[in-house]
């Protein structure tokens, strides 16, 4: 097991930008629809039950959450996207907030786009996809619940994705992801560690 994650902890919850951790160090973040098994990823990396809260009520204040691994490395969990009930004030505050992030965070040095493996690539998705190729940011894309697919049907599928983005080169990785029985820890241990790691 990677210890760095154990190590994780609540730094701050915040619903803008300038309430934000000092943007210094690195940073990697975790967007996803509501739903999709970000909050279930979150807690399964860093292998702790209760550290991204779960089944959150939609329609909540946004709020951007900053958990530190070790001095200056922090996991982030975005707002999650796509409820179908929340009012139109609070979709536009959503993309506010999401835009400005992403635009504008130097630590921010990689991005986990959590999608359920049975409905990939939604439009909120999409929206996500275009806003990190503006700032070239690095792209894991997590299909999670994979437990939920055969074997053969889940490989197809990753493979329907990486080609759906195989355009962007290897700025964009592509992983099946279980919360249920782990599969693909190990492959995004790898890609966060080198990540958190390379050079600043
Ligand atoms: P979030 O809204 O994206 O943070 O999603 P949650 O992590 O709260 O998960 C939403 C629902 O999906 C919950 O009922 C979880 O138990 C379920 N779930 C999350 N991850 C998995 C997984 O890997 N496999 C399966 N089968 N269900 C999952």
């Amino acid at each position: 097991m990677n210890t760095r994650y154990r190590q994780a902890s609540f730094l701050r919850a915040v619903a803008r930008l300038n309430q934000a951790p000092d943007d210094v160090g690195r940073e990697v973040a975790f967007a996803g629809r509501s739903n999709a098994g970000k909050s279930s990823a979150i807690n399964t990396i860093c292998d702790q039950r209760q550290l991204a809260r779960t089944s959150k009520t939609p329609g909540r204040t946004q709020q951007i959450v900053f958990f530190e691994t070790e001095e200056g490395r922090r996991l982030v969990d975005l707002p999650g996207y796509g409820y179908a009930r929340v009012s139109e004030a609070i979709k536009l505050q959503w993309q506010e907030l999401m835009a400005d992030y992403l635009r504008h965070r130097h630590s921010l040095i990689g991005l986990v786009v959590v999608m359920d493996i049975r409905h990939p690539l939604t439009d909120f998705d999409l929206r996500m996809l275009d806003w990190s190729r503006e700032s070239s940011l690095p792209l894991l894309l997590l299909l999670t619940k994979s437990d939920k697919l055969k074997r053969g049907a889940g490989m197809a599928q990753a493979e329907r994705v990486r080609q759906a983005v195989a355009n962007e080169g290897d700025r964009i990785r592509v992983e099946r992801f279980s919360s249920f029985d782990r599969q693909g820890i190990e492959p995004v241990h790898e890609v966060l560690d080198h990540w958190l790691d390379l050079a600043v």
